[in-house]
């Protein structure tokens, strides 16, 4: 069954014009491949949201969707907008003119610079406590040399022929959505307006360079395995004094062997021997702040499950702790010498139904509900 497209954009049936566009701008923006590259859906998602797009951007269209749903739409024939487009960057070229990010045409106006995403991975004592953690990426600043003005210091600069210093060219497309007039930026000038006469040496005329950063991000107490960090103007460097974008790190967090987390709980089991668990003993168990001795008592079943109490992990924000469950896995001895075989079989025949009734009474299958949880 297909995804109401109201819902795929994430507005109210009665939405206005407004709400519908600016809902998909920031769709768009979520699942551009730049920012969202872990995700191999983002392309899917978004070509289903520009689908849901196009229909009610349309009055005729929402209408008959309203009525009669996708199947009404199909029925009178209309094409699919994913269809329409070769690649993303399509999409993007006929929703937003050219630039995804910009805010539309490519005038002289100032220009925020792009969205970069990287990733690092921590451990899980790392994601346990805040950390720091050092990222390096390359991004493109304004030129050091020309400040951005393309221009060799000292040398004029122009107004551009081409455009007439407007920085924009018109130009009609065909697109799914029909015949879309669109301004472009001026392929000379590039939307500068203006033209160097002598090229700036260090950036070739381009105004901007590649540089390599390095920065050091906090990461919050209790982060999750793929959450995103937002760092605001540390993304490409904006073009004529617009705003830098943002830094997106996306966290992975290194799978434990001795650990399964569980929400903000962890998980561990610890083998205990089948006779010491009948008699009582001590475990070492593994917990985020080092080894801990924990009490096994006499009798203990296969699947107990012992908490340890705030011993888990903490909850972004709110630094509670969750617990930490220690599963005690009894395992029951193998590879037996004719010694241990003689003693077995010696307490196998000693074996009563007192030895078997449960104290507790509690049944098997709520123990494994326990152990599973
Ligand atoms: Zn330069
Ligand atoms: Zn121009």
């Amino acid at each position: 069954m297909r995804q109401d497209a109201y819902e795929l954009l994430g507005v109210q049936r009665g939405a206005d014009e407004r709400a519908i566009k600016k809902a998909f701008r920031g769709l768009a923006r979520e699942l551009h491949p730049d920012v969202n590259n872990h995700d191999p859906k983002a392309e899917e998602k978004f070509k289903a949201a520009a689908e849901a797009y196009e229909v009610l951007s349309d009055p005729d269209r929402r209408a008959l969707y309203d009525r009669a749903g996708w199947d009404g739409l199909d029925q009178r024939g209309y094409a699919q907008a994913g269809h329409g487009f070769g690649s993303f960057s399509d999409i993007f070229e006929a929703f937003f003119g050219g630039d995804p990010f910009g805010g539309g045409g490519g005038g002289p106006g100032p220009l925020q610079g792009g969205d970069i995403a990287v990733e690092v991975e921590i451990s899980l004592e790392q994601a346990a406590r805040s950390a720091s953690v050092d990222v390096a990426y390359e991004s493109v600043a304004p030129c050091e040399r020309c400040h951005g003005n393309r221009a060799e210091p000292g040398t004029p600069i122009e107004t551009c022929e081409r455009c007439d210093g407007a920085g924009q060219l018109r130009a009609v497309t065909r697109t799914a959505f029909g015949q879309m007039v669109r301004a472009q930026a001026c392929d000379v000038c590039g939307g500068e307006g203006k033209v160097a006469t002598t090229p700036c040496s260090e950036c070739a005329g381009r105004g901007l360079r590649a540089v390599r950063r390095e920065l050091s991000v906090d990461i919050p107490a209790g982060i999750a395995d793929g959450q995103r960090i937002r760092v605001t103007g540390r993304g490409h460097g904006g073009e004529r004094g617009g705003p830098a974008g943002d830094l997106f790190v996306s966290v992975r967090v290194a799978e434990d062997q001795r650990f399964l987390r569980d929400g903000s709980d962890l998980v561990v089991v610890v083998d205990v021997a089948a006779p010491a668990a009948a008699l009582g003993t001590k475990v070492t168990v593994p917990t985020l702040d080092g080894e801990e001795k924990v009490e096994v008592p006499a009798g203990t079943q296969p699947g107990t499950v012992v908490t340890l109490s705030g011993r888990g992990m903490p909850t972004i924000g709110r630094g509670r702790s969750g617990d930490q469950q220690v599963v005690l896995n009894v395992v029951v001895p193998r590879n037996l010498t004719p010694r241990q075989r003689e003693l077995l079989a010696e307490l196998r025949d000693s074996v009563t139904d007192e030895n078997m009734s449960e104290a507790a009474s509690e049944s098997l299958l709520s123990k494994v509900r326990r152990a599973l949880r």
